[in-house]
């Protein structure tokens, strides 16, 4: 393993500040659960023109977890760690990135309020003694409120090695959240260079053919990267610049050439982008869903705001309930 990291160090020459994500938990070496979190990182960090350059995945393993934080912290950047903060004894990450950084835990009484708070709220009982290890913060870091969660976040600066360290929560739910309210700042805390990034949303249309229209409308404008994501909801489409204008100014381009296959540009997905409309019609919708079994509702209730425009839906599978 040793000889594996001394390998890929020697092959990266250049010290440029980069990203650099560190997921944690067995589950995600077993196959159990999908590294989503790697994804949806990447995603938060392509609204700034920024790719991460690298990303390990690592067990609940105090060695593993020593040996790839040594081998993350040996270039300048941000780097982004997931998981190993909860309640149960396999948690160790915040204790392995405190004795790394030199630091200690310390019990800390609001965070213990707030798990007493949780528990009594959901009526679970007595509290094991190990969902306290949660309000073990670490001295000297930063603490990063998780809104949905139990387990807080943390920032650890480390002026000497020239890196901000990100520890978040396994749970996407919790842990996106919590990204999303300090991703901007530490980008730039951590002298990590961003872009302008535009983002095209069409259905109907395949990439290639995208591909194809796009390259047309970027042709000859220097310092401006597309990037296409496919989904079963459409392909999204990525103008990333340095330059704002340049790339806003090719999204619309994009936007007339796409017609009737675009979706929208900025939205998510082809929900959000319904949920807009249906605002700025002041009108509403209701579904009737049959083998969809409730998705669309389901997609639709995830965003916040969709109460304004969805009156409810029925879903009706069988033909006798349909009738
Ligand atoms: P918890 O408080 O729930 O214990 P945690 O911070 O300790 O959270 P883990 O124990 O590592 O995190 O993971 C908890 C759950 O979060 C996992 O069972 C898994 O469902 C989900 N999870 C963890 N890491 C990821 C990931 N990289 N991608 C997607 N889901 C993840």
């Amino acid at each position: 393993m040793a000889n594996r990291i001394q390998k890929v160090n020697t092959k990266k020459s250049t010290k440029k500040s980069r990203v650099a994500i560190l997921t944690i938990g067995n589950e995600l070496l077993s196959g159990s659960t999908v590294n989503s979190n790697t994804s949806l990182i990447g995603q938060a960090l392509a609204e700034f023109g920024v790719e991460p350059e690298i990303q390990i995945s690592v067990p609940d393993d105090g060695e593993k977890i020593s040996e790839a934080l040594e081998n993350l912290a040996g270039n300048p950047g941000l780097i982004i760690s997931t998981g190993g903060l909860g309640p149960t004894s396999d948690d160790i990450t915040k204790k392995i990135f405190a004795t790394a950084f030199g630091l200690r835990l310390e019990r800390d009484k609001d965070t213990e309020k707030k798990i007493r708070g949780y528990w009594a709220k959901r009526r679970r009982g007595k509290i094991p003694p190990s969902v306290f290890n949660q309000a073990d913060l670490i001295v000297g870091a930063q603490k990063v409120d998780n809104d949905v969660g139990t387990a807080p976040g943390f920032i650890i600066r480390s002026k000497a090695k020239n890196i901000v360290l990100l520890v978040l929560p396994g749970p996407p739910s919790e842990a996106m959240p919590m990204l999303k309210k300090v991703i901007k700042r530490l980008l730039c805390e951590a002298e990590i260079e961003t872009g302008y990034c535009c983002r095209v949303l069409s259905s109907g249309i395949a990439e290639s053919i995208i591909e194809g229209i796009t390259e047309q409308i970027i042709k000859g404008k220097k310092n401006l990267t597309p990037a296409y994501c496919a989904s079963v909801e459409g392909v999204r489409i990525y103008l990333k610049s340095k330059n704002s204008d340049l790339a806003k100014k090719c999204a619309t381009a994009l936007e007339k050439r796409l017609g009737s296959n675009l979706i929208g540009l900025g939205a998510e997905n082809v929900y959000e982008e319904m949920i807009l409309m249906l605002k700025k019609r002041k009108d509403k919708i209701s579904l009737a869903e049959s083998c969809t079994g409730g998705l669309i509702g389901k997609r639709m209730t995830d965003i916040p705001g969709s109460s304004d425009v969805l009156d409810g839906g029925i879903i009706a599978y069988s033909n006798s309930v349909k009738t």
